[in-house]
């Protein structure tokens, strides 16, 4: 049934109905016989439909069109989802004398006068105006346009009568409306005042398109295309919540009875929006899971987990693994086990333990005759990865190597062979892993750790590279994301949730301290050494002002080491090469050293548990999930850690930030808090926001009841 020739006939039926629809569209007959034309024209004739130019519709041109193009609006269907942003509700006349300044009113007038005047601003500045005096019985108004009057003049003639709806503004010592929107009110036709709309929707401001111009384009596209937007959402969820069918939601939305309710429009919480904003995240959702069980099919390399080496792995950790990782580790091994490789997220607050649970991963892969790819996000945090799975492993069970792009030929070289021969079970590094030239003998496992740095595009890259099916992934993130953006983003991936910090951690305190309070900064820092524990000092590194960021640092170590000739200080930060690096890590973490001074490098992943005082220098510089990850640094061990924020100034939104820093230590809040603060394209960084979530109707942050 879907033949060319029938659907050029249906597409003759639909253009013989459009227009007595409009006529006839209150007819239950005719309502009747659209409805069961409607499954035939579906679903290829409706989508051909809705892709149709703008240009078809009334009073959209060339010029018209290209303005709404340039708001990504070329099609009809893309017309009828430009929903409004709220909405005028002329039912409530204003009498001219009640108008108050600075708000929106609605109210009918007579032209007691009118003509061109000229008017004059600062500067020189001047020209010609089109201006009227209105008036009730109550009083008088005066309207003003400052271009376009030629066009205004047709319609505002003296006594005709107006409905005139705009913003009330003081001008001297009476009140005036600047541009506002006038409609002629015939007064020998009543029947037409109750045609008129009176709940008005109110478009996002358009340059250069009069809101009327685009109100009546998406009148029309309503009569003509809006029955052909089909509905995806199962019947059940449709009949239990009462909701309209689509296109009943759009004229809901775009045009409002008379005795709508106006307060749920307005908070776009209305049955109308439901439907639109649960259809779009139905198909987001339903996307997401085909994808995944695409995934699911795809052969992969099956990894034992109760093998020996896993055994004795377990056996030979330094503590206890939480419930919490016993639970994700059974996930996990439950996943590898198969024979489809693994897509699964591992998110846990910092310091939750969720590299002890790669660790077991990459034992099972080695058991299995399988290597692993650990990506980090910096240079610095693969160093640390190799060497806190160096020690985890003790030797006998894995074989762990470094691969980053700082260190020499030779010793790349070197891995590279290993990884291609097999004798390297394990690999760490960064983005070089990507690059051609690392091939492995079998690679069965990819970790990636802080999910949020990669795209997803890298992560597949890194898929790619094995010969034998596709690899488990294991996406591990270290920032909580919000439980709605997960479902959504993540949606493809498997959830395991360390919800549980290893016994003994307390939250550490925080401390804001605004500049200027050096003293109290300086007497902490002396304590804390006193007592034999350690410090951080982080110093914000812009790409912008690296030098002079740099420069920060350099000095503040300096600062340190004459005011505090006892303690040992070193200076950790990205131009340093790898070896240095290392060794001052080392210093660090083998307590050679008291106070460290870095640039953002220990951010993540730094585990030295004799830290106890984080001072995060610049704190109104830092993005609220790298406070949190900061603060994760410090009491690991048993002691109770501080961490202060010192705020050199006020940056937009750090307020808000550092209040959230203050108010809670979980993660989820502050993750909760971050996405408020920045919003989800922000939260997630632009690419990632582009591809994934490019939503029309819903919002992720509003609409969380509405996804669950
Ligand atoms: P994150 O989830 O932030 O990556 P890590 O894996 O770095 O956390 O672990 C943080 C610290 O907690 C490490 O010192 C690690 O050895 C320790 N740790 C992990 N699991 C446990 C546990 N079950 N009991 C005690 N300490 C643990
Ligand atoms: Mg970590």
């Amino acid at each position: 049934h879907r033949g060319p020739a029938l659907r050029e006939r249906l597409r003759a039926v639909h253009a013989a109905f459009a227009k007595p629809l409009e006529l006839a569209q209150r007819r239950p007959a005719v309502e009747r016989a659209l409805a069961q034309l409607a499954p035939l024209l579906a679903p290829d004739f409706a989508l051909e439909a809705l892709a149709t130019p703008v240009s078809v519709l009334p009073g959209i041109g060339p010029r018209r069109a290209e303005l709404l193009a340039k708001r990504g609006l070329r099609s009809v269907g893309d017309l009828l989802f430009h929903l409004p942003s709220g909405y005028d509700d002329r039912r409530d006349l204003a009498s001219v004398a009640d108008l108050e300044v600075g708000r929106r009113a609605t109210f009918v007038a007579r032209v007691l006068g009118c003509g061109f005047g000229t008017w004059r601003g600062g500067r020189g500045r001047g020209g010609r105006m089109f201006e009227a005096v209105v008036g009730d019985d109550t009083g008088t108004v005066n309207l003003k346009w400052f271009r376009g009057g030629e066009a205004i003049q047709k319609l505002v003639r003296k006594d005709a009568l107006l409905l005139v709806t705009g913003d009330v503004k003081r001008y001297r010592f009476s009140k005036e409306l600047q541009h506002p929107e006038v409609e002629a009110i015939d007064p020998d036709g009543p029947a037409q005042a109750e045609d008129r709309p009176t709940v008005v929707p109110v478009y996002p401001n358009f340059d250069g398109l009069h809101p009327r111009a685009l109100r009546r384009a998406i009148r029309a596209a309503l009569l003509d295309y809006a029955d052909l937007v089909a509905g995806q959402l199962p019947d059940a969820i449709v009949r239990q919540r009462g909701l309209p069918s689509p296109a009943d939601a759009l004229r809901a939305l775009h045009a409002p009875d008379r005795d709508a309710d106006v307060a749920a429009l307005q908070q776009r919480s209305s049955k109308a929006h439901q439907r639109l904003i649960l259809e779009e995240l139905f198909l987001l959702e339903l996307g997401l899971a085909l994808r995944k069980s695409r995934q699911a099919q795809v052969p992969g390399p099956p990894l034992r987990c109760d093998g020996p080496r896993v055994d004795a792995a377990v056996a030979g950790l330094p503590f206890q693994l939480t419930g919490a990782q016993c639970r994700c580790w059974k996930e996990i091994a439950g996943d590898l086990s198969r024979p489809h490789p693994m897509s699964r997220l591992l998110e846990g607050d910092v310091g939750s333990g969720k590299t002890v649970i790669a660790f077991l991963a990459a034992v099972a892969a080695a058991e299995s005759g399988h290597q692993t790819a650990l990506m980090a996000p910096t240079e610095l945090l693969a160093e640390q990865h190799h060497r806190t799975l160096t020690g985890l492993s003790g030797r006998e069970h894995l074989r762990i190597e470094l691969l980053t792009a700082s260190q020499s030929r030779t010793h790349g070289e070197a891995v590279r062979a290993g990884l291609l021969s097999g004798s390297v079970d394990c690999v760490v590094g960064t983005h070089a892993l990507l690059q051609e030239g690392v091939v492995f003998r079998s690679l069965g496992l990819v970790v990636v750790d802080e999910q949020h740095r990669f795209g997803v595009r890298q992560r597949a890259a890194l898929s790619d590279k094995s010969e034998h099916g596709a690899p488990h992934t294991l996406v591990m993130t270290a920032t909580p994301i919000p439980r709605t953006l997960s479902m959504t983003l993540y949606g493809d991936l498997d959830l395991s949730v360390i919800d549980e910090l290893p016994p003994g951690r307390k939250p550490a305190r925080t401390v804001l301290v605004r500049s200027g309070e050096g003293r109290q900064v300086a007497d902490l820092l002396r304590e804390t050494t006193a007592r034999g524990e350690q410090v951080y000092v982080v110093y914000p590194l812009v790409e912008e002002s690296e030098k002079s960021d740099l420069r920060a640092a350099t000095e503040s170590a300096e600062r340190i080491r004459a005011a505090f000739p006892d303690l040992a200080v070193d200076l950790v930060h990205g131009r340093l090469d790898a070896s240095a690096r290392a060794k001052a890590m080392a210093r660090f973490e083998s307590g050679e050293t008291d106070v460290l001074v870095s640039t953002t490098v220990v951010e993540v992943g730094v585990d030295v548990a004799n830290a106890t005082l984080m001072i995060v220098e610049h704190a109104e510089r830092f993005g609220l999930a790298q406070l949190h990850q900061l603060r994760g640094r410090i009491g690991r061990g048993d002691r109770p850690g501080t961490c202060v924020l010192v705020a050199r100034g006020v940056t937009e939104g750090s307020e808000a930030r550092l209040a959230a820093m203050l108010e809670t230590t979980d993660g989820f809040a502050i993750a909760e808090a971050d996405l408020r603060i920045r919003g989800p394209g922000e939260f997630l960084g632009t690419r990632q926001s582009g591809r994934l979530i490019d939503l029309r109707v819903a919002d992720l942050l509003r609409d969380v009841k509405l996804l669950a």
